[in-house]
């Protein structure tokens, strides 16, 4: 998989490009990250890449012009290439997005600044993405969460395929079952008798039950996406029925 970030602080993915899964993933040529400056597609001898709103108000807002040449310079490079424009008025990133995300061998993604970018830049995208109801400061730690999701889905960026298939969201919207390691007992508290039985398949249905119990408690607005076996729908009533008992 192939990135392209642009931003107009490059400097800030260096170091966690550079270290662990990411570093070797990029190092076996497996995921390559390219970072384009606006600076650099800006005219005029100061570079000018922000300027003030029109209509007044604060602060600086990303200008169209540098924008669209890095934009129509990186697509005549790379006709398929998927722009992406990080800001909170996008579509919320979610699991699913971040699987179709993916499916692109090449994903730019565009960092805005200060007041943010101006408003035609949007008709030079792809898409817009959100990271959450929340306001950063910058694009570039969207940026990066969303290379982070993404990339870790990529074959051969982890070390074992098996984990990416049982975590949270990867069935739908299910969070992922406790997990345990040594020692069995800590400060009173013990791991599951069923977790060292070895018995396989009667630890897949606990895990299982365990996922969709700790998904209705924690997340009950995910209750309508999941699918479940009447057994289990009324297992879980059970559960509901005993909690406070
Ligand atoms: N004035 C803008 C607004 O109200 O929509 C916010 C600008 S924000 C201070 C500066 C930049 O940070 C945005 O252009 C965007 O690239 C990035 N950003 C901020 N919050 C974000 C979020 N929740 N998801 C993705 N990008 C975000």
């Amino acid at each position: 998989m192939r990135w392209t970030v642009l931003t107009l602080f490059p400097e800030v993915f260096r170091p966690p490009w550079s270290a662990g899964l990411f570093g070797k993933a990029v190092e076996k040529g497996i995921l390559e990250v390219d970072l384009v400056n606006y600076r650099d597609y800006a005219e005029g001898r100061h570079k000018v890449v922000d300027d003030t709103p029109f209509g007044g108000g604060s602060g600086m807002v990303i200008k169209v012009e540098p924008v669209a040449r890095a934009l129509l310079e990186l697509r005549t490079k790379n006709p398929k290439v998927h722009v992406v424009l990080l800001t909170p008025q996008g579509a919320l990133l979610n699991q699913a997005k971040v699987r179709r995300l993916c499916g692109h061998g090449h994903l730019a993604l565009l960092c805005g600044r200060y007041e943010g970018v101006d408003e035609r830049i949007r008709r030079l995208v792809d898409e817009e993405l959100s990271i959450g109801d929340y306001v950063l400061s910058g694009g570039e730690p969207a940026a990066w969460v969303l290379m982070d999701a993404v990339s870790r889905l990529v074959p051969g960026v982890l070390g074992s395929e098996e984990s990416v298939c049982e975590e949270s969201f990867s069935e739908g919207s299910l969070l992922e079952y406790p997990q345990y390691t040594r020692p069995r007992e800590h400060s009173g508290l013990e791991v599951p008798e069923i977790l060292l039985s070895g018995d396989h398949q009667a630890i897949a249905r606990w895990r299982r039950r365990q996922a969709l119990l700790r998904t209705v408690r924690r997340r009950p607005e995910l209750l309508e996406s999941l699918s479940m076996t009447e057994e289990e729908r009324t297992w879980l009533l059970e559960q509901e029925r005993f909690e406070g008992d």
